[in-house]
């Protein structure tokens, strides 16, 4: 496995190693990260990708909207690399900020299309964290120029932005949905789970049973009602806990004008100080 950390070394094994499938992390990987870079090596070998799975690691500091949630934003390379490389990964991409943002260079933000902007979720709670993520991402695709990026279903409105990014700017990437990895008690994994207490980790657990009560309800209302239950029982403060249409995630008329919408509920919720989120298909 190549360990590339700046663009000269990233150029060079593009060279040689022809087009790859990229999978974008900020590091401090986990067993979800390690499913994203298994199924990115398993689909480049299908499809003859000559290069393999790449994974890019940044922490991103344009995407962060809060700067405490930025400086303790766990950096773990040495451990990183061996993840990446037990799930196949043929290289790594970590770069240094100056990479991905030079100096004196302005790093276009393109326009964010409407699941960015409007549902009213990540969007309006985390303000600039999309354009953030559509730079970056942007700024990664040009610089790596990926076959295809496997982006993660745990962060479900980042997915459908950035494959409306993609369509919209009509680049020849294909974008792919990886499925979220959960620890056997449900919790979804995620980089920040580190920073629950014991107690609060308990607490984490209302959110997948929040999702799995709002699927035993028949009407969307309902089931936000119920997921917001289970929530505030367990001292959660909730961002929000919502049942939208999949891929738009408007809030949308209920019974819907298109009888084959499908659709998510989505939940964002603090325990103590760290905020966590989830999703799962309702009744799809
Ligand atoms: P991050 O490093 O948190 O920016 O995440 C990098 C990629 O991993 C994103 O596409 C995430 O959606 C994905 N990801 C994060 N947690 C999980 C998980 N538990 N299961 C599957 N994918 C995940």
């Amino acid at each position: 496995m190549h360990l590339l950390t700046n663009n000269t070394m990233l150029d060079s094994w593009r060279d040689v190693a022809g087009p790859c499938v990229l999978v974008p992390t900020m590091g401090a990987l986990h067993e979800g990260h390690a499913s994203l870079i298994r199924q990115g090596a398993a689909l480049a070998h299908q499809n003859n990708i000559s290069g393999g799975c790449l994974v890019s690691i940044f922490v991103n500091p344009t995407q962060f909207n809060d700067p405490a949630d930025l400086a303790r934003y766990p950096r773990t390379l040495e451990a990183d690399s061996a993840i990446c490389q037990a799930a196949g990964a043929a290289a790594i991409y970590a770069p240094h900020a100056d990479d991905i943002y030079p100096p004196g260079l302005a790093i276009e933000t393109p326009p964010l299309p409407a699941v960015a902007t409007e549902p009213g979720l990540e969007d309006a709670h985390r303000p600039g964290h999309f354009a953030g993520v559509c730079q970056v991402v942007l700024r990664l695709f040009h610089l790596v120029n990926p076959h295809t990026a496997i982006f993660g279903e745990k962060d479900w409105q980042q997915l459908q932005v950035l494959t409306a990014m993609t369509a919209g700017l009509e680049l020849p990437i294909q974008i792919v949905p990886g499925p979220t990895v959960r620890e056997a008690d449900g919790l979804a994994m995620s980089s920040r789970n580190r920073f629950l207490s014991p107690d609060d980790r308990r607490r984490g657990l209302s959110l997948s049973r929040a999702l799995a009560a709002a699927n035993r309800q028949a009407m969307p209302d309902e089931a936000e009602r119920e997921m917001s239950r289970t929530l505030k029982e367990a001292g959660a403060e909730i961002d929000y806990a919502v049942v939208r249409p999949a891929s738009s995630l408007r809030k949308s008329a209920w019974p819907p004008v298109a009888s084959d919408t499908r659709w998510r509920a989505l939940i964002a919720a603090r325990i103590g100080s760290v905020r966590l989120i989830d999703n799962a298909p309702w009744h799809s």
